[in-house]
C-alpha cells in the first residue's frame, strides 16, 4: 500500500475548503489534506467577510465545515506560515502545497488627508463587526458612536454592506451572530447621513441588485439618488441594454429616485460620477472634497475640475481587497497575486510541480463564494495531473506524526478540528443564551481557551 499523498492547503476560507473537498473527492490516490490556518478558526471571508445579517450567504459556511470531516481531512488551525513555520518546513512536510490565504488587504486612495483620524479601510470595519480577533476593537468602538456624516467610498458590495450595516438599527442586527459590543457600539450611533460614492455611473456600479435593492429597505433610512445621475450616455446605455443585472439595478435606482423622502432619521446619498480628491480636517476628518468626473471613451472616469465639499467625521474606504505576499512565495506586485500557470505556482517563469495556487490569492478579490469552487477544482485538477505523472517532489518527513511534532516543538498551540468544534459548540451556547443561533467569539484568547478539551 503506497503512503497517502500528503498535501497542504493554506488558508481555510471557500477556496481552501473546496481545495480539500476536490482532494478528497477524489479516489485514484490515498490522500491526507492538513488544511492549515492563521486563525484558531475557519471560514475566512465567509466568516469574517460575509455581512452578519447576510444569514443566507453566511449559511454555506455548513457546506464548508462538513468538509472538515471528511476523510483524510484535518483542520490545523492557529499556525502561521512565515512565523511558526516556514515555507521549506511545509515543502518538508508535504508532496503539495495549495496557497489559498486570500486577499487580506486593503487598497488605498493616494489622495491627500488619507491617514486623518476618522479615516479608516472597510476591510478594517468589516473585521470589527464580524468580530476578527486582529480588528482594532479601541477604535471602532469610539468612532462609530461618534459619528454623524460617513463618507463610504466605493460602489461595490462591501460598501453597500458596509452602508446598511451602518443605517440599520440594532433591532434589525439583533438577529446576528455580531459580537455584543458591536452591537452596542452600533446602537450608540448617531449616523445621519451617509454618502456612497461611485468614481463612475449607475451603469459602471460593481454592486448586485440583491444587495442594492437592501438599501431601499431600511427601517430607519431615506434612500435618495439625483435622477441626472441616472441619466446614461449611449455608452452605459449599451452596457444596459447588453446586461440584465445592470438594467435591474437602473430600474431601482430609478425607483428610488422617483421617491419622496419620508423624513428618517437617517439618510443613504448614492452618488453617482463623484471622487474624494481629499480629506480635510485638524485633529481629524470633517469633511471630504469631492470632484465631478464624467466618463471617458475608454470607460474610466476623468476629473472634471468641479470640486465641493461634504460634511463628515467618517471616512470609510472600500475601494477593493488586495493580496499580500508571503515570504518564499513568488509574488507579482503589480496585481497582487501569486502568478501561476493553470493553477501551478510560477518560479523564475516556469510553472513548478508541488506548489499550487487558488482563490483571490490566484485570480484578485473578485467574484462571488462559489466563483472559488470551480476555481479551487481547476487547481486541484493540475495537482493531482502531477501527482499522476509522477512529478511531485518528494518530501523528506511525509508522515503527519513528523509534522505535528515540528508544530510541538515550535510551540504553537494547535487547534485541531475537535477543538474547533468545541469553539463552534461554545459560540452556539453565547446565541442560544440570547435567542440567537450564535455569538461570535472574537478574542484568539477566548477562542483558545473555548478550543481546549
Ligand atoms: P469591487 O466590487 O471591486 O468594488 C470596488 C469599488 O471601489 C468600485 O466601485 C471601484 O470603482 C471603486 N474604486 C476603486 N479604486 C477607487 C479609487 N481610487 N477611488 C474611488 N473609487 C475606487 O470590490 P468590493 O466591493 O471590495 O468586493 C470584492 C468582491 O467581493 C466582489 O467580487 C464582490 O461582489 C464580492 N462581495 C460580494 C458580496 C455579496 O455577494 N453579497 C458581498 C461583499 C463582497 P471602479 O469600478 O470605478 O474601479
Amino acid at each position: 500500500m503506497p503512503r497517502p499523498l500528503r498535501v497542504a492547503v493554506v488558508g481555510s476560507g471557500p477556496s481552501g475548503l473546496y481545495a480539500a473537498d476536490a482532494l478528497a473527492s477524489q479516489e485514484a490516490l490515498p490522500l491526507e489534506v492538513d488544511v492549515i490556518e492563521r486563525l484558531p478558526v475557519p471560514f475566512g471571508l465567509v466568516r469574517y467577510g460575509v455581512a452578519p445579517d447576510h444569514l443566507s450567504i453566511r449559511s454555506v459556511r455548513d457546506t464548508l465545515d462538513k468538509v472538515l470531516d471528511r476523510p483524510g481531512v484535518r483542520f490545523v488551525g492557529n499556525v502561521r506560515v512565515g512565523t511558526d513555520i516556514t515555507v521549506t518546513d511545509l515543502h518538508g512536510c508535504f508532496d503539495a502545497v495549495v496557497w489559498t490565504y486570500g486577499a487580506s488587504g486593503d487598497r488605498r486612495l493616494g489622495i491627500p488627508g488619507e491617514d486623518l483620524a476618522g479615516s479608516v479601510a472597510a476591510t478594517d470595519f468589516v473585521a470589527w463587526y464580524c468580530g476578527h480577533p486582529d480588528a482594532d476593537r479601541t477604535l471602532f468602538e469610539d468612532l462609530v458612536p461618534k459619528a454623524t456624516g460617513v463618507v463610504v467610498v466605493g460602489i461595490g458590495n462591501v460598501a453597500v454592506d458596509v452602508t446598511r450595516v451602518l443605517a440599520k438599527t440594532v433591532p434589525e442586527l439583533d438577529h446576528t451572530d455580531m459580537p455584543q459590543h458591536v452591537l452596542d457600539a452600533l446602537g450608540r450611533s448617531q449616523v445621519t447621513d451617509i454618502h456612497v460614492l461611485g468614481r463612475r455611473g449607475p451603469a459602471q456600479a460593481t454592486f448586485t441588485t440583491k444587495e442594492l435593492r437592501e438599501l431601499g429597505e431600511l427601517a430607519e433610512a431615506d434612500i435618495l439618488v439625483d435622477p441626472a445621475d441616472l441619466v446614461l450616455d449611449p455608452a452605459s446605455q449599451s452596457i444596459v441594454d447588453s446586461d440584465k443585472a445592470v438594467a435591474r439595478n437602473l430600474e431601482v435606482m430609478r425607483g428610488w429616485a422617483d421617491r419622496v423622502p419620508e423624513g428618517r432619521p437617517r439618510r443613504i446619498h448614492l452618488r453617482f460620477f463623484a471622487r474624494p480628491v481629499e480629506l480635510r480636517g485638524t485633529e481629524g476628518v470633517q469633511a471630504v472634497v469631492v470632484e465631478r468626473t464624467r466618463l471617458t471613451v475608454d470607460g474610466g472616469a476623468e476629473g472634471t475640475g468641479e470640486l465641493h465639499e461634504i460634511a463628515a467625521n467618517v471616512v470609510v474606504r472600500s475601494v477593493g481587497y488586495r493580496g499580500t505576499a508571503l515570504d518564499e512565495v513568488p509574488f507579482d506586485s503589480q496585481r497582487s497575486v501569486i502568478p501561476h500557470v493553470d493553477g501551478r505556482v510560477q518560479r523564475d517563469g516556469a510553472a513548478v510541480p508541488g506548489e499550487y495556487v487558488a482563490g483571490w490569492i490566484k485570480r484578485g478579490p473578485t467574484g462571488i463564494i462559489g466563483t472559488n469552487k470551480k476555481d479551487a477544482t481547476a487547481t486541484v485538477a493540475s495537482l493531482l495531473e502531477d501527482a499522476a505523472a509522477g512529478l511531485l517532489p518528494e518530501p523528506a518527513s511525509p508522515d503527519s506524526a513528523d509534522f505535528d511534532a515540528l508544530l510541538a516543538r515550535r510551540g504553537v498551540e494547535v487547534v485541531t478540528t475537535a477543538g474547533w468544534r468545541r469553539i463552534d459548540a461554545a459560540e452556539r451556547a453565547r446565541g442560544a443564551a440570547r435567542g440567537r443561533d450564535r455569538t461570535t467569539i472574537h478574542a484568539a484568547a477566548d477562542l483558545l481557551s473555548e478550543a481546549r478539551p
